[in-house]
């Protein structure tokens, strides 16, 4: 039995929005898909990664869009975070142009990202429309990243 997850995260992986507007947005995530399992939002104590799970393709760097090995990824991982702080999300040197980015500025296939604050739903449905995605932005006063985890 495998479970499908769609979180909404911040682009800005700082930024949290107010109590009321995090449930006000689970609230009318749920409305748009009565059949969902379960939606809640959370605010982490540190920066967290949201992966893809399953879907996980490839990731690519951000300025040449050459493939970076999964190695490196991990050793950037490692050396960006501790169990206690989370991530920094401090700019690493792509090995491919020599050009900066960091952790959550990178090309996931399919998307992943970082952040303090989420919405997510277990079982809620397929892709989620443009529209909707500009009202949960709109609630939350911020711009969403959506990740589809498949697990
Ligand atoms: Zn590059």
């Amino acid at each position: 039995m495998s479970d499908n997850f769609i979180s909404f995260i911040p682009r800005n992986p700082n930024f949290i929005p107010t109590r009321d507007s995090g449930e006000e947005a689970a609230k009318a995530f749920r409305a748009a898909r009565p059949f969902l399992d379960e939606v809640e939002s959370n605010v982490e104590p540190h920066i967290v990664l949201h992966d893809c799970g399953g879907n996980f393709e490839d990731i690519r760097c951000p300025h040449c869009n050459a493939v970076i090995e999964i190695e490196t990824w991990r050793e950037w991982m490692d050396a960006d975070s501790t169990e206690q702080d989370g991530f920094r999300l401090a700019p690493v040197t792509m090995p491919c142009c020599f050009k900066t980015a960091n952790l959550n500025e990178l090309r996931y296939s399919w998307p992943m990202g970082f952040s303090r604050f989420a919405v997510r739903a277990r079982n809620a449905g397929s892709e989620v429309p443009p529209d909707l995605v500009d009202r949960l932005e709109k609630i939350l006063g911020c711009e969403l990243r959506v990740i589809y985890q498949h697990i």
